[in-house]
């Protein structure tokens, strides 16, 4: 067991993208497997229709990660394709919830983890439905109804957002300047981790405050590991 603490995003799991299930099982297996913390910070799943859905294809994962839960701690964070997680999988999978955003101390350093969609702001109309479905009320209603309607309610979101994705500029789409040094403020942090954007890289606030952006995996693992005091962004696609 080592002191190491790893955070990943963004994977998407999905029946169609074998390729990314095979390398995050891989990833549980050995590069996780002796670490003391893993936080995975949202949209672990390409959608999420509640916790009785047929996820067969996931299994393998869920076995890993509840083998892994006996040595390693995990936590997991909604992102906006899986926020109906809920405690039935966190148990099979043997993962805790974490809230949005969540402050946690790494050596003398307070770090903010987030998944990223809530600094967004310049998107309206996504942060409308964000602020909807992300209700009680809502995700009630939601989980009462039948499986087959759920499945075809979540179908047409993701239609509906990819649809929409296409028409929105490139910059409405990632975070919000002012959105990101309101959230440094207000939680008293000096690192922020996010997902989201899928867009990985180590951005400079000012002088002491740090913003670390998660990748999406392409199929290969994008993770920050957080190690003998430092704090490092391993991605294939970032030069460090
Ligand atoms: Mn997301």
């Amino acid at each position: 067991m080592t002191e190491e603490i790893l955070f990943i995003s963004d994977l998407h799991l999905d029946r169609n993208n074998p390729g990314i299930t095979a390398h995050f099982l891989k990833f549980i297996k050995t590069r996780a497997a002796d670490v003391r913390v893993l936080y995975i910070l949202g949209d672990l799943f390409e959608v999420w229709s509640g916790d009785d859905s047929p996820v067969e294809e996931f299994n393998d994962i869920f076995n890993a990660l509840q083998n892994l839960a006996n040595t390693t701690n995990i936590y997991f964070m909604h992102g906006n394709r899986d926020f109906l997680v809920g405690q039935q999988l966190a148990q099979k999978a043997g993962f805790s919830i974490i809230q949005s955003p969540t402050v946690i101390t790494l050596g003398s350093t307070q770090v903010a983890l987030l998944h990223g969609d809530e600094l967004c702001t310049d998107d309206q109309a996504y942060q409308a439905f964000r602020k909807e479905v992300r209700e009680q009320k809502w995700q009630h209603q939601f989980l009462a109804k039948s499986l087959s309607e759920r499945l075809a309610i979540t179908a047409q979101l993701r239609a509906k957002s990819n649809l929409e994705m296409t028409g929105k500029s490139v910059d409405i789409m990632d975070v919000n300047q002012q959105a990101v040094k309101d959230t440094f403020d207000r939680l008293k942090v000096s690192i922020m981790i996010h997902g989201h954007t899928h867009r990985p890289a180590i951005h400079l606030l000012d002088q002491h405050r740090r913003r670390f952006v998660l990748g999406d995996w392409k199929p290969e693992p994008s993770y920050i590991s957080w190690s003998d005091g430092e704090l490092k962004l391993i991605d294939s696609r970032v030069k460090t």
